[in-house]
């Protein structure tokens, strides 16, 4: 993928609604090659009818996501986006997580790459753009008020997690966390000022932009540094 170019291959973990759906609506819309994945059958419906070659993954059960690698043998994808999530409990800042809730936060926002990205290994083309969805709430340092807390966790655990992926995939990937602007969806809500038509096109066009100079950067949608 050359930069300001259209990838012609990319894979959408999580997709079934949200902003992850809107990439494969709109990446399809313009002819692209597109495998996603959502973990019951209305999400792969969803995706089968945009024409999204659709794999079912879990990826908060390593068992499912275990036979990743298998299901995309040959493929060559030159975008990834790592966008499955899930913002768990509306906690207070100082409210005890429920181990429960720990756990479901963590393994989907956190673990939950961590098992994607092993499965990607064979599958990623030269140069490909691996893209994991964050949040500002990670912020550490350019935090100014206190919300999120567990979610706010994850998401920056999840930074770590990007970071040492574009370490290790240096000479062959560049790897990005990128804020989608708080956006109306099941998450943002109908009261964020980003629509997911929005956002997801300022996020195509940042993706298309992406160089190696970008490894391991954490930015907003529209391109900009984010605070860590
Ligand atoms: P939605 O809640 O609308 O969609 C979340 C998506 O993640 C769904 O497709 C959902 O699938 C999938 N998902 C959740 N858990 C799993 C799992 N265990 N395995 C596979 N897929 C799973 O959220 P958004 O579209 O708003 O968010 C997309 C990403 O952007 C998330 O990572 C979120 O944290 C991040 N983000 C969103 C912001 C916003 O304002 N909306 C702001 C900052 C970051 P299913 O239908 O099966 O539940």
């Amino acid at each position: 993928m050359t930069t300001h170019s259209l990838p012609s291959s990319v894979l959408v973990v999580g997709a079934s609604r949200g902003i992850g759906l809107e990439l494969v609506r709109q990446y399809r819309d313009e002819g692209v090659r597109v495998t996603a994945t959502a973990r019951d059958t209305t999400g792969l419906q969803a995706l089968t009818a945009l024409g999204a070659q659709a794999l079912r993954i879990d990826v908060a059960k390593t068992a499912s996501v275990s036979g990743l690698a298998w299901q995309i043998d040959g493929e060559a994808f030159d975008l990834v986006v790592v966008n499955a999530g899930v913002y768990g409990p509306r906690l207070r800042t100082l409210d005890t997580p429920g181990d429960l809730d720990f756990d479901q936060v963590m393994h989907t926002n956190v673990l939950g790459p961590m098992r994607v990205i092993p499965q990607l290994l064979d599958a990623l083309a030269p140069g490909a753009r691996v893209v994991f969805l964050s949040s500002v709430m990670a912020s550490i340092g350019g935090r100014q008020q206190s919300t999120g807390w567990l979610y706010a966790a994850s998401k920056a655990a999840l930074n770590s997690v990007m970071k040492d992926v574009s370490l290790a995939l240096a000479d062959r990937a560049t790897c990005i966390a990128v804020h989608p602007g708080w956006v109306q969806t099941a998450m943002g809500g109908p009261q964020a000022p980003l629509s997911v038509e929005e956002s997801v096109t300022s996020l195509r066009s940042t993706f298309a932009r992406l160089g190696p100079s970008d490894n391991g950067r954490f930015l907003n949608h529209d391109g900009t540094p984010q605070p860590w």
